[in-house]
């Protein structure tokens, strides 16, 4: 039976927030009146969230479990959450608490006069460091600059999609995934609703710095060439500061002067050059790394229970179905 809403949310070790996520979404979707599904994708927890959600799904047929072999990372947990909806409309959100289910009713209030696509603006955050506000705020910023898609400033995953995006979205099977700008990148009708993020209801961001800068590098490099070409201008800067420097050095020698002479000069012309070398290498590098991993071909995720295992006699859900593989395989 098919739904007319879907809630899909990752999970990461979020044992401490998820009763009273459940709890939350429960309310504000029974408070619209109309048929839902909560897809929890439990992306590999180490704590006790898979069987928190087993719980759920036991008591309420509406919840829908989807649980990885392993970690994925949450672009991936979201992505087969939109795989295993249903619904005419998905709502992607956080399963922290950081974005308030309360506001999917202004989501869906959208989606009713006829858009496809429904992002939530943050207009404040609450309970984050300077830091992941200060490097939150420039990566947007430097995405909408050099990415050849408008992904709108300060919006998250939280959003609304209608199926006909969905389905779109999920042929798109690009490994190294920035869902905000997917969703932009598809067109269809959008628009933003502003929120205030909230703080963390319990537990720690799951995104260190490392998963951070991860992130940034697959959406810079999943809509933009801008990194590239960066090699070209700076080749062409430094070829037009050399072609300027000749005549100069000429006239300083034949005026008898030493300046610009000796090893130091030559030195740092070298270590620049072997830097900006370096780094076009490295550029170059992130971008081959990419196209391997396409080539592959692997599964984007490995589920090891669906949510077919836990439909009709609830309490047989088997701790190891056959199932191995993601649904859409190709
Ligand atoms: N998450 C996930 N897999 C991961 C990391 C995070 O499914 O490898 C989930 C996490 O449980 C949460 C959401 O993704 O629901 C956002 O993560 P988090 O709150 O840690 O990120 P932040 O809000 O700090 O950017
Ligand atoms: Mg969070």
């Amino acid at each position: 039976m098919k739904p007319v809403l879907s809630v899909v949310a990752p999970i990461y070790n979020e044992s401490a927030t998820l009763p009273e996520f459940y709890r939350r979404v429960r309310q504000v979707l029974d408070d619209l009146n109309e048929s839902w599904e909560l897809v929890l994708v439990d992306d590999g927890s180490k704590d006790d969230s898979a069987n928190l959600i087993r719980e759920l799904a036991a008591k309420d047929s509406r919840v829908r479990p989807v649980i990885f072999a392993r970690n994925f990372g949450h672009q991936v947990a979201v992505t087969a959450g939109l795989d295993f909806s249903r619904g005419d409309a998905v709502v992607i959100i956080d399963s922290d608490l950081q974005d308030p289910p309360e506001v999917i009713p202004s989501l869906v209030e959208k989606w009713r006069q006829g858009y496809e696509v429904v992002f939530a603006v943050r207009t404040e955050r609450e309970g984050e460091s300077w830091f992941k506000l200060l490097t939150a705020s420039l990566f947007y910023r430097l995405i909408y600059r050099i990415t050849d898609v408008d992904i709108p400033l300060d919006t998250g995953d939280f959003r609304l999609l209608d199926r006909k995006v969905v389905n779109v979205m999920n042929q798109m099977r690009e490994r190294h995934r920035f869902l905000r700008g997917m969703s932009v990148w598809v067109g269809f009708r959008q628009i933003g609703v502003p929120y205030k993020r909230a703080a963390r209801f319990a537990g720690e961001t799951k995104y260190p710095l490392k998963k951070m800068i991860r992130f940034a590098s697959d959406a810079i490099t999943g809509f933009s060439f801008f990194p590239l070409q960066l090699a070209t201008y700076i080749g062409f800067i430094c070829a037009a500061i050399s072609i300027l420097a000749i005549p100069v050095v000429i006239a300083l020698r034949t005026a008898g002067s030493h300046e610009l002479s000796g090893q130091a000069t030559t030195l740092i012309a070298v270590l620049f050059l072997g830097g900006v070398q370096l780094i076009s290498l490295g550029i170059l590098g992130e971008y081959i790394g990419r196209i391997y991993d396409e080539a592959k071909g692997r599964p984007l995720y490995i589920v090891r229970e669906t949510p077919e295992d836990f439909e009709q006699p609830a309490a047989q859900a088997q701790p190891f179905p056959a199932q191995q593989s993601a649904p859409d395989k190709r």
